[in-house]
């Protein structure tokens, strides 16, 4: 049996346990609601909309929490905000449940269709998206929404917020197999589909999943690039002495379409599926019930693109590119940790991204949200004391982190790509990068990349070796000397001794 037939067995079987319990759900969803209209006096539920006849149960409306926001007249209650039922999930083809058609890659927004998340009572029946907007930050929407910060039914304002450049279209917009894990509109999204109505005749109200704009940096070791000729001031992209920059940023969040995300991966839909709904705790039971539904709004961190110099540039061939490709380390990025090359190699790609600017091409530097190669801080921390312990080895580098994580990274590669593609970009001349990783997931998705720029070793502080010879020696690129197995044993850092615990 293949794994895909082993899997659609499974969902057959919970799909055929769902529809009892709908069957159940149903007689007592009747009673519910009997209850509830005697008990409500005014029902926000919209009695003229068809019923949603899907596994309810009613809404508890517990008292407060004792250090909850006092109740005043505006509180509403869970009842007042979203109706007395639960709606735990839909299905396909249930009465009144009519998804708002998307299809994926095509080049015609208007063809391809609106993400609509919501679940607003009226939009349960047409969303065609899981999960909710806002990456991990849908969590804290949904703080605000619950102590009444945030009214359940705020409808934002755009007005003035449009991006301040114009980013393509590219043909790879349209390419179903080259972007899966962004909406290639979302940058527009509300103001191409200001007008867009659901199939009932209702305004949908569409969320943006990408915003773009103008900004002024200001690091220290670019004030030291200007001060030591490294970098000249020209006014418009260094603008003074200080060696502030001139940047586009462009921020991204993460939307899976399902199909090509397990495409790249290749694994199946049906196993994508059920990994995502089971190992988050089956907080997302639409990835079961609506198979329907090909588009997921993962709760984790997106990515941000920092552009320096002329946009357009980006994706012409005619000019170079220097580009880096920077996982998230904050410890080192924003703190200023020695035991890693983390922020050294992204102000490196900073500075020569800045001078292909300079030079007429473009620079970029790619910021993904994946702390600690998307494993977090607290495992992170667990594998230095571990390193530190045991005596910090180049050699034993990765084993400290695959005994606690079980793996030794779960970056995943294959989707990173799926930004460059946004950018239009077809060639990168210098890839500020190291990794083979990143560098073989760009280059099976058809991006040649001329040069591979290493971080120089005077840039590699005394106690992160361990980790860039580990590295190198793994398959990182290097155009020095790789180290042998005897060597990589001598590689040591910094000994727990000498941090005072
Ligand atoms: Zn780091």
């Amino acid at each position: 049996m293949t794994e895909t037939n082993g899997n659609s067995d499974i969902l057959a079987q919970i799909a055929a346990t769902l529809n009892d319990l709908k069957q159940q759900q149903a007689a007592l969803a009747a009673k519910i609601d009997a209850l509830a209209a005697s008990k409500t006096t005014a029902s926000l539920s919209d009695s003229s909309a068809p019923t949603l006849p899907a596994p309810i149960v009613k809404a508890p409306d517990s008292p407060p929490h004792k250090n909850a926001k006092p109740i005043t007249a505006s509180s509403a209650t869970t009842s007042q905000k979203w109706g007395p039922r639960v709606v735990l999930t839909t299905y396909p083809h249930q009465s009144g449940v009519k998804p708002i058609p998307l299809h994926w890659g095509n080049s015609d927004p208007m063809a391809r269709g609106p993400l609509v998340a919501s679940r607003a009572p009226e939009a349960v029946k047409y969303r065609n998206c899981i999960g909710a907007h806002g990456g991990s930050y849908s969590i804290y929407h949904a703080l605000a929404v619950a102590i009444d910060d945030l009214p359940v039914d705020h409808i934002p304002n755009y007005e003035n917020a449009q991006p301040p450049v114009v980013f393509g279209p590219f043909p790879q917009w349209g390419d179903s197999k080259k972007i899966v894990s962004l909406d290639p509109f979302g940058h527009v999204a509300p103001w191409i589909f200001s007008k867009w109505t659901a199939p009932d005749g209702t305004p949908v109200q569409v969320r943006p999943t990408m915003a773009i704009t103008k900004a002024h940096m200001s690091l220290v070791e670019m004030e030291r690039a200007v001060a030591t000729g490294r970098i000249k001031v020209d006014g418009k992209i260094v603008i003074n002495d200080r060696g502030d920059l001139a940047v586009t940023k462009v921020a991204a969040e993460p939307v899976w379409y399902l199909p090509g995300v397990a495409e790249r991966f290749n694994i199946s839909e049906t196993a994508l599926r059920r990994a995502l709904f089971e190992d988050t705790g089956g907080s997302y039971p639409e990835l079961i019930t609506r198979p329907d539904i090909k588009v997921f709004l993962p709760p984790i961190g997106g990515l941000t693109v920092y552009i320096f110099g002329d946009v357009s540039k980006i994706a012409d061939t005619n000019y170079k590119l220097a580009l880096r490709v920077h996982d998230e380390c904050n410890g080192s990025d924003v703190f200023g940790s020695d035991i890693c090359t983390c922020r050294p190699y992204l102000l490196f790609g900073i500075e020569e991204a800045v001078k292909e600017a300079q030079n007429g091409g473009s620079g970029v530097v790619i910021y993904f949200r994946k702390e600690g190669r998307a494993l977090g801080e607290v495992t992170k921390y667990l594998v230095y004391n571990a390193r530190k312990r045991y005596g910090d080895s180049a050699a034993e580098y990765f084993t400290r982190t695959e005994n606690i994580a079980g793996v030794k990274d779960m970056r995943f590669q294959a989707l990173m790509p799926d930004i460059l593609h946004w950018l239009g970009i077809t060639k990168i001349d210098r890839m500020l990068s190291m990794s083979n990783m990143k560098h073989d997931a760009i280059v099976s998705q058809g991006i040649s990349i001329i040069e591979r720029v290493p971080i120089p070793e005077d840039m590699i502080p005394e106690d992160s070796r361990v980790e860039i010879d580990a590295k190198i020696s793994a398959g990182y690129f290097t155009d020095g000397r790789v180290l042998t197995e005897s060597e990589l044993a001598e590689v040591h850092g910094r000994p727990w001794e000498d941090v005072d615990h």
